[in-house]
């Protein structure tokens, strides 16, 4: 992992870089960041940044033969500790090494992982992953040899508040005064989850939120969006490149429900007696649809409305439109109002028990739209 490679954080980049050059490398430490913020990215490129042959002020070279195997995150010196466990009981005191193959591959595809992800792919079921005293004993062997051919030898740890007290009381020593050239860089999201004596002897990286002119640029890169689309969902992501992808992976979908429901209330708020049979038209195109389509239309109409009725109520912090949505929601929330929404919300319920219990579509939707046409009146003049 290159610097270049991690989404915004400038700053932080160029005050880490600055303090390896000059040889002020804490031997612990916390890259401590939120959900999404690239704190693993950026604990894999500093590792490759101290490992490289020929780094330049800004990052690692990318081409000696330390970046290749960082690249491949297969370097001798370089060890893995993070949350594990096993899917069968048999699999008895399960270490990270012995999911070394999936970390490297689900690693490179994105070093914006996330817990669930990871787990996700270990196929770990509803379990929890953890760091146990098992593993504690794999680190203090394996950080008790030379280094094979770097100039350090390091560990990541990643999620260091998965440990539990008796592995991490295990490493403490080891953490206060590890071996020569031995660097501990830990990846933790939530400090308050971690003991504090291992705390204390880290050095704070803090990671903060990513700006939302990075994350427009990388959405506007990786998806194709307008300019204006992407700045408003990077301002919606909070800081986090997981969520900013997340919402604009949902784009096209998600295009398709906003227009099937700002097709649905607009005839229904004409309330001309031609629009019923346009209506009816409508719910046999959407009668037509997959029923997880179905369903998620059903979601995306409750999201909508409940967003217009904070709209009408002039809750402005609840409400979380974009784009278009807020546009039409500018003049449609006129009309969810006290009056209809228990009503309005009742029937998009309905709809979606009844497709739950795999009722007939046509008449599940059909229902639906007549059921709005009378909730959703024309204002009065
Ligand atoms: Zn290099």
């Amino acid at each position: 992992m290159l610097f270049s490679e991690v989404i915004g954080q400038e700053e932080l980049k160029r005050k880490l870089t600055h303090a390896a050059r000059e040889g002020r490398v804490s031997h612990a430490q916390l890259f401590l960041g939120a959900e999404g913020s690239g704190n693993l990215a950026l604990a894999l490129a500093y590792a490759q940044y101290a490992m490289c042959e020929n780094p330049s002020e800004a990052d690692a070279c990318g081409a000696c033969s330390a970046c290749a195997k960082m690249h491949k995150l297969a370097h001798p010196d370089l060890h893995f500790a993070f949350p594990v466990n096993s899917s069968k009981a048999s699999e008895r005191n399960p270490v990270s090494d012995m999911f070394l193959d999936p970390w490297r591959q689900t690693l490179q595809q994105n070093p914006y992982l996330t817990e669930p992800a990871w787990y996700e792919s270990i196929k770990l079921d509803n379990k929890q992953g953890n760091i146990s005293t098992h593993e504690a004993d794999a680190i203090m062997r394996k950080l008790s040899l030379k280094a094979f051919e770097g100039k350090f030898k390091m560990l990541l740890m990643w999620l260091p508040e998965r440990m539990n007290a008796t592995a991490a009381n295990k490493l403490l020593k080891l953490i206060e005064e590890p071996p020569a050239q031995t660097l501990f860089l830990l990846v933790a999201q939530n400090a308050g989850q971690m003991l504090k004596t291992i705390l204390s002897r880290t050095q704070l990286v803090s990671v903060p939120p990513v700006r939302s002119d990075a994350l427009a640029a990388m959405l506007a890169r990786e998806f194709t969006l307008s300019p204006s689309e992407a700045g408003t969902l990077a301002h919606l992501a909070n800081g986090s490149v997981v969520e900013a992808r997340r919402m604009a992976g949902q784009g096209d979908e998600k295009r398709d429900y906003f227009e099937q429901f700002a097709t649905l209330m607009r005839l229904s708020y004409a309330s001309r007696a031609e629009n019923i049979i346009l209506l009816m038209q409508q719910a046999e195109k959407i009668a037509a649809q997959g029923r997880e389509w179905q369903k998620n239309f059903l979601l995306y109409s409750q999201r909508m409305v409940r967003e217009n009725f904070a709209l009408n109520q002039q809750v402005r912090e609840a409400v979380y439109l974009a784009g278009e949505e807020a546009d039409f929601s500018a003049k449609f929330s006129a009309f969810i109002n006290p009056d209809n929404i228990f009503r309005l919300y009742e029937a998009l319920n309905l709809a979606l028990q009844h497709l739950g219990q795999n009722g007939n579509a046509k008449i599940i939707f059909t229902d639906l739209v007549l059921k709005l046409v009378k909730l959703i009146v024309p204002l009065k003049k």
